[in-house]
């Protein structure tokens, strides 16, 4: 067995009684964290405001009559802002006069990329978003027999349900994490477990990491993503959530509002404390 230098020992043994205390306080704020994200997850579920058209989230919320809504939805979710992409399912429908996977499995190629590219364009690139639209409908019927509900139906593990969206084309990783996650969450869709439910590390979220102390400020999206898993592997997207919401009620960027902020006595840069 390699025997660790007594020097050596003696180094790792102060480095740790030195990291100690923030350890604790890191266990500590994880710990508030998963407590509020553990209500958030427990709540009712609710109509999530994907979009700001009632008609149109109620089209991406309706997962029993048109589940494929949410998953072409995600498809479309590039390189424009999210609002903009998630509409697009309910411009097709209105455009379509529906939108049954009996009706889109009929469209060509080249009728998705109209009704995507007139009289407005739908994306900012029409041209390859029609085709991972058009192979999305396609892959929904010949593998999921026009029902993409079953791609998340019978308790799939959290790592099934990311990895069958991303097989479709034009999903990355970042999508495939947040169609599971929103899925977990907001659909309270259940899964046999969800560790590869990953927290969103968008600019709010890692604001809210680097002021709670638990990464830098420069840090990447993919730091912030492990550290949420390091703090939390079981579910590391349960702490998203509540950060989010620290982030739009308090810890605003210019100004964050400590006073009423739940995290204050554990925070490091809390204004209380200073
Ligand atoms: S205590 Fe202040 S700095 Fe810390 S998370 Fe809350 S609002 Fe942000």
């Amino acid at each position: 067995m390699r025997r660790t230098p007594r020097g050596t020992a003696r180094k790792l043994a102060a480095r740790e009684r030195h990291r100690s205390p923030d350890k604790m306080k890191d266990t500590a704020i994880r710990d508030a964290l998963v407590e509020r994200g553990t209500v958030l997850f427990n709540a009712p579920k609710k109509l999530f405001p994907f979009t700001r058209e009632p008609r149109a989230d109620a089209l991406l919320n309706d997962l029993t009559g048109h589940p494929h809504a949410f998953v072409l939805a995600c498809v479309m979710d590039r390189q424009i802002k999210a609002e903009r992409a998630w509409l697009i399912p309910y411009r097709i429908s209105e455009k379509v006069g529906g939108f049954s996977m009996r009706t889109l499995s009929t469209l060509s190629r080249t009728d998705v990329k109209r009704l995507m590219g007139k009289p407005d364009p739908l994306h900012r690139f029409v041209d390859i978003m029609a085709v991972h639209f058009h192979s999305a409908v396609q892959r929904i019927e010949t593998v999921y027999d026009g029902n993409a509900a079953k791609m998340w139906s019978g308790e799939p593990s959290s790592a099934e349900v990311v990895y069958r969206f991303l097989e479709f084309d034009g999903i990355g990783p970042k999508i495939a994490t947040m169609a599971a996650n929103i899925l977990a969450r907001k659909f309270k869709i259940p899964l046999a477990d969800y560790f590869s439910i990953d927290i969103s590390a968008d600019v709010h979220i890692r604001r809210v990491f680097a002021r709670l102390g638990l990464c830098p400020e420069d840090a990447s999206v993919e730091q912030v993503i492990y550290r949420a898993r390091a703090l939390n592997p079981e579910f590391p997207g349960m702490i998203d959530l509540p950060c989010w919401e620290i982030g739009r009620n308090w810890c605003k960027s210019r100004r964050p509002e400590c006073a009423g902020c739940y995290m204050k006595d554990l925070c490091p840069s809390s204004a209380e404390k200073r």
